[in-house]
């Protein structure tokens, strides 16, 4: 459901539209993933993660991505330049430290 609202809506993967925050989404016009398809910020297909990661790395917004990420528990798609795999383990990283 989360990647057909994502589809629809055609513009950032961010977990802002998923979650329905009210916070202040102005931060998004920042967002170099705006106008990309969204398909390439979910690891399913071979080469998306690349590609998605290549995008991250030309992003103005990319710590707070990250953090809003981690902050809503995002389980799936490539949010501030990581998976969720990544970003689980950044998660057990902190948790130990
Ligand atoms: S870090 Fe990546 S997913 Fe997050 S706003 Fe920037 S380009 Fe989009």
């Amino acid at each position: 459901m989360r990647r057909a609202l994502l589809v629809a809506v055609q513009s950032y993967p961010v977990s802002v539209v998923s979650s329905g925050s009210r916070d202040d989404l102005s931060w998004l016009d920042l967002a170099a993933c705006r106008g990309e398809d969204p398909e390439i910020f979910f690891e399913a297909l071979p080469g998306f993660v690349d590609s998605a990661k290549q995008v991250c790395g030309r992003c103005q917004v990319v710590e707070l991505c990250l953090e809003r990420a981690m902050a809503n528990g995002e389980r799936f798609g490539i949010f501030g330049g990581l998976t969720a795999e990544e970003r689980r383990a950044l998660r057990r990283k902190e948790l130990a430290a």
